[in-house]
């Protein structure tokens, strides 16, 4: 029992460590269902949200994460897409996802990662959430009760004491995946891909079109994301970590020579390329998302293979699921419970169906070329099987 003179005290009643996207939505989100309840939130990250501004990724975002994130603020430069094209190079067979034949006024989203952050970013400032901009040097300590946290600023460390953490810390993309392969509370792979972006403009564009084209060496998607500058592509290149590197020291004209040959001419030619940058591609899913009162959600939970643009989808979904089990049980183990259960199933089939995605397009076997050819044209002649997938690739499982 504790009384007045023995209640522990508490920095905060949640803090939330990292603020990417999946950090800000969530702190976001909890502002408004405890603007009554008054729940005490900090929102830690020694990164600014204009340093995020310079990150080059674009993100595919889905019609169901839009919806999720409107009443916080969506960016004014996102670019729709209304029809996604799905093939594979030097075989046949392709199938189109068209957005009105799932009665939907776009089927998503290309944002760039900077401005998502900076709508984010904005409307938490408005709200009672206290930015720290600190780093938090995880593991934490924790006891029955609560978390301590220690942090690190320019100015020395110190610790914080709180009743849950959440780790939004983001993903080990920067790391090379095998170092994580070892670890036993996470399932791990190693692609042997690494993924060159940028933005590339087209002579002969096809306005809010996305395409996904797999070659053997690894797929490679063409995001609209000029808004009325028809002619701009975010460009997703994965391919063998050589070629990669490689292909990031040619000049332009020669990179550019290179993506005509490996894409193919459906737009005609790659005319510009800027902000070329190399991430690595692994898979890393945590087995358990919570430790008694600590929880990951979004790439700290499980960082994917960009192949469908499910990752920031996927993290939005754990983010709002946690923001429920919170708000109707308090910063307490039984609200993680709830939440563990809860995403279970969706992160199942959306891993899955990432991984899988990513390995079976990629093995170069004449055969089962023919079978995935076979596939993509099956689901033109299926449209409950397409009609199914689109859905879940759109709003995953949210129950
Ligand atoms: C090439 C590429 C293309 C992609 N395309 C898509 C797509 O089309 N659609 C899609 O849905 N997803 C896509 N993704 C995945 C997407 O980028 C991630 O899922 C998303 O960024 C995860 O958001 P997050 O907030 O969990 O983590 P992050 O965006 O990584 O943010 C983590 C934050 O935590 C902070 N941080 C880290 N460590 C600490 C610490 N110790 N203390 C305090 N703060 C810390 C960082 O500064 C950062 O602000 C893609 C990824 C890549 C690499």
């Amino acid at each position: 029992m504790s009384d007045a003179t023995t209640e522990p005290h508490f920095d905060y009643d949640i803090a939330i460590v990292g603020a990417g996207p999946v950090g800000l939505a969530l702190a976001g989100w909890l502002a408004r269902r405890s603007a009554t309840s008054r729940l005490s939130i900090a929102l830690i990250d020694a990164r600014t949200p204009e340093a995020a501004a310079t990150d080059p990724r674009s993100l595919a975002l889905s019609h169901g994460s839009r919806v999720m994130l409107q009443p916080l603020g969506f960016p004014a430069d996102a670019t729709p897409i209304r029809r996604i094209h799905v093939s594979q190079r030097g075989h046949f067979g392709r199938t189109l996802i068209e957005h009105d034949e799932h009665e939907l006024p776009e089927l998503g989203y290309v944002v760039r990662y900077g401005s998502l952050v900076a709508a984010l970013a904005d409307a938490v400032r408005k709200t009672h959430v206290d930015w720290v901009t600190d780093t938090s040097a995880l593991p934490p300590l924790q006891d029955d009760e609560s978390v301590t946290v220690p942090l690190q600023s320019a100015s020395g460390e110190r610790t914080i004491r709180v009743r849950v953490l959440v780790n939004a810390e983001g993903g080990l993309y920067q790391q090379a995946p095998r170092e994580t392969a070892v670890a036993n509370d996470r399932r791990a792979r190693d692609y042997g891909q690494t993924a060159i972006v940028g933005t590339v403009s087209v002579s002969e564009p096809q306005a809010n079109v996305a395409w996904e084209r797999f070659t053997n060496e690894g797929p490679i998607a063409l995001l609209p994301c000029g808004g009325q500058r028809h002619a701009d592509y975010s460009l997703v290149w994965c391919g063998s970590p050589d070629e990669a590197a490689r292909r990031m020291q040619l000049d332009d004209d020669a990179f550019l020579a290179e993506l005509g040959a490996a894409f193919g001419a459906r737009m005609g030619r790659f005319t510009r390329i800027v902000g070329r940058a190399a991430f690595p591609l692994g898979l890393t899913a945590l087995h358990a998302l919570v430790e008694r009162r600590a929880v990951a959600i979004g790439n700290a939970a499980q960082t994917l293979h960009p192949v469908a643009g499910q990752g920031l989808n996927l993290g939005l979904r754990d983010a709002q699921a946690l923001c429920d089990a919170l708000s109707t049980d308090g910063p307490r183990p039984l609200a993680l419970a709830h939440f563990a259960q809860r995403r279970a199933l969706d992160r199942r089939l959306t891993i899955g169906a990432t991984d899988t995605l990513a390995r079976i397009f990629t093995v170069d076997f004449p055969p089962l070329a023919a079978m995935r050819g076979l596939a993509l044209t099956a689901l033109e002649f299926l449209p409950p099987v397409k009609t199914a997938l689109a859905r879940q690739m759109m709003f995953g499982q949210r129950r």
